[in-house]
């Protein structure tokens, strides 16, 4: 993942003060909160799967001082250090999020939050947030050069492409589908919690968009077998994508490390995304690479977050 903090002209992204507009319940575990702010309007970015950081409250309602009322810590692009300065007992919880949609010139921003069990602070705020509540956004600043940080999906020239995520990773299956032409070849997995879980998208015609409830089932194991059932009837796509040799696969322990790679733009006709939970990314991206044989540059893999484990604070 590209450090947040690479800054080529001004800093690629910036503290945002908004404020809760709307809060819409989508489903029984997703929560749609639009927020504003004053300086929304330089909020810049491509959409697809934009990821931003969340800056939650702390118990009284007040935000750890990142320097985002002080201008000249703004395009210093401090904030990361001044919040990383402050002892973890006592911080503001960070988590990251996909931008859902963005509209600089009503200065509003879309979130949707995944409501989980066993929530930590992100998913603890959203499930309780009431319009007026504050919220702190570090997101792409439009000026910089390099306001396109934080985008993973890199198809290159591939036309033919897959999606697979867990409910983690609809927001952003559902924003990148939504800005794809009928140029595309898609077929997308969404593992969600119920059926009750679907979500509206508007996708060219053709676009196969498969949400898969999971019931009781593990996590990822129903979206794992959607994987592969797709893979062994489409051993013709995956051949144009084979690699020139076996390609050996670190071990990566995902309890311990982060589990992600998106290769960057390349020539090629077909790519993959998968995000979500580790180990089902991991089992997803062995699938793909060592029992298809796809090129692993062809297979983008992020690990969004880790059963049991809340997200990493360094
Ligand atoms: C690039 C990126 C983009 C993301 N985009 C979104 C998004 O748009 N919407 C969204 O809802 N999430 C998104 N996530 C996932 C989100 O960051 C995690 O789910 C996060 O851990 C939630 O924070 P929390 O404070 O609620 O829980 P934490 O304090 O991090 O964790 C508390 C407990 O809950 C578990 N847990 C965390 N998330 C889930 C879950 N979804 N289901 C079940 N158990 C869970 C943890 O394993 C832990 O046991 C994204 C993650 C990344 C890296």
């Amino acid at each position: 993942m590209t450090s947040l903090t690479e800054t080529p002209t001004r800093p690629a992204y910036r503290p945002y003060r908004t404020q809760v507009a709307a809060v819409t319940r989508l489903s029984p575990h997703f929560a749609r909160i639009e927020v504003t702010g004053p300086d929304l309007d330089v909020f810049g970015t491509a959409g697809l799967d934009q990821r931003i950081k969340l800056i939650l409250p702390l118990a009284d309602g007040t935000f750890t001082d990142i320097g985002q009322d002080d201008d000249a810590a703004l395009d210093a692009g401090t904030w990361y250090d001044l919040w990383r300065g402050v002892p973890t007992d006592v911080r503001s919880p960070l988590r990251t999020y996909t931008v859902r949609r963005i509209d600089p010139d009503a200065r509003r921003l879309t979130i949707d939050f995944v409501l989980h069990h066993d929530p930590g602070p992100a998913g603890a705020w959203a499930e309780g947030a009431t319009v007026g509540q504050e919220l702190l956004v570090i997101g792409p600043d439009e000026r910089s050069d390099g306001s396109r940080l934080g985008l993973d999906w890199h198809p290159g020239t591939a036309r033919r492409v897959i999606l697979a995520g867990d409910e983690t990773a609809a927001p952003a299956i559902c924003s990148i589908l939504e800005k794809l032409g009928p140029e595309f070849d898609v077929d997308a997995f969404i593992e969600v919690p119920t059926a009750a879980d679907r979500l509206e998208i508007v996708t060219p015609a053709g676009f196969r968009v498969s949400w898969i409830p999971r019931h009781d089932r593990d996590h990822g194991a129903a979206l794992t077998d959607a994987v592969t059932s797709w893979t062994a009837r489409s051993t013709d796509v995956l051949a144009k994508a084979a690699a020139p040799r076996r390609q050996p696969l670190a071990d990566v322990d995902v309890d311990r490390e982060m589990i992600w790679d998106s290769p960057e733009d390349s020539e090629g006709e077909f790519y993959a995304w998968i995000a979500g939970e580790s180990g089902m990314v991991k089992t997803l991206r062995r699938h793909l690479v060592q029992g298809c044989g796809v090129d692993r540059k062809r297979v983008a893999f992020m690990g969004y977050w880790r059963l049991g484990q809340s997200e990493r604070q360094e």
